[in-house]
């Protein structure tokens, strides 16, 4: 038997361009891996700023704001700790020195898995996909690979003594179906408790409209409340032993 504690547990490092995005697409499912012992990190590039069009908005207060209710998002769903990286709401580009930033962070962190959006999604069914969910996850999925494990990209990073790190899984979020479907079932609730938090940006209500999307995602699969992925497998599983004949 493997002594359970000596197992190190796995790192998942979520990248998302606005406070609120992590609980949207990946709340329930951080959630559940968080419960089940995986160490998992948000990572959030833009301050929140352009989130209120109430011209008597005060958007120093709401970038505090927003931060705090990331924070508290975050709790809810067990995970250990949220990086903000300040760059300007509403106009983010995937710019050298953003992959730099990401590259630096998965390098510190070392994360098994990086869950982040689908950079090629300009449209979803209704509605145009934000340009900063793009722009962070062309950044993300570029620092992912190549920037991450190649050494000589950005040698400034092997001066601060961060190594090389090769990502395991990259999860692509996605809406409805026809992706890896996870299950949900177990911490739907703490998915609209922790979308709860961002008093600023949204109200769950009951949260009615909130279990509908993830009965949507999970109906193909026959499960009761899912969110959606696309995995690239980075580094394959090795395969189980091999029973003895
Ligand atoms: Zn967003």
């Amino acid at each position: 038997m493997s002594d359970q504690s000596t197992t190190p547990p796995l790192v998942v490092l979520g990248i998302f361009a606005h406070p609120d995005d992590p609980e949207f697409s990946m709340g329930g499912t951080a959630a559940l891996w968080a419960s089940q012992g995986a160490a998992v990190y948000y990572c959030i590039i833009t301050n929140g700023r352009a989130g209120s069009n109430d011209p008597t908005q005060d958007l120093d207060e709401l970038v505090r704001i927003r931060e705090a209710e990331q924070r508290a998002a975050a709790q809810v769903c067990g995970v250990r700790d949220v990086f903000f990286l300040g760059y300007e709401d509403g106009t983010l580009e995937p710019t050298i020195a953003l992959r730099r930033e990401l590259t630096r962070l998965i390098r510190r962190l070392r994360p098994d898995r990086v869950v982040t959006g689908d950079p090629t999604a300009f449209f979803y069914e209704g509605y145009i996909n934000h340009a900063d969910h793009r722009a962070a996850a062309e950044a993300a999925v570029t620092a992912v690979f190549p920037s991450a494990p190649t050494r000589p990209i950005f040698p400034e990073l092997l001066a601060e003594g961060l190594e090389p790190h090769q990502v395991k899984q990259l999860y692509i979020t996605q809406l409805g179906e026809g992706a890896l479907i996870v299950d949900i079932g177990t911490t739907i609730e703490t998915k609209i408790e922790a979308l709860r938090q961002h008093r600023s940006q949204v109200d769950p209500g009951d949260g009615s409209w909130i279990r509908e999307w993830a009965a949507g995602t999970g109906r193909a699969a026959g499960i009761a409340y899912a969110e959606g992925f696309r995995v690239v497998t980075l580094v394959p599983e090795p395969a189980p032993p091999a029973e003895p004949a």
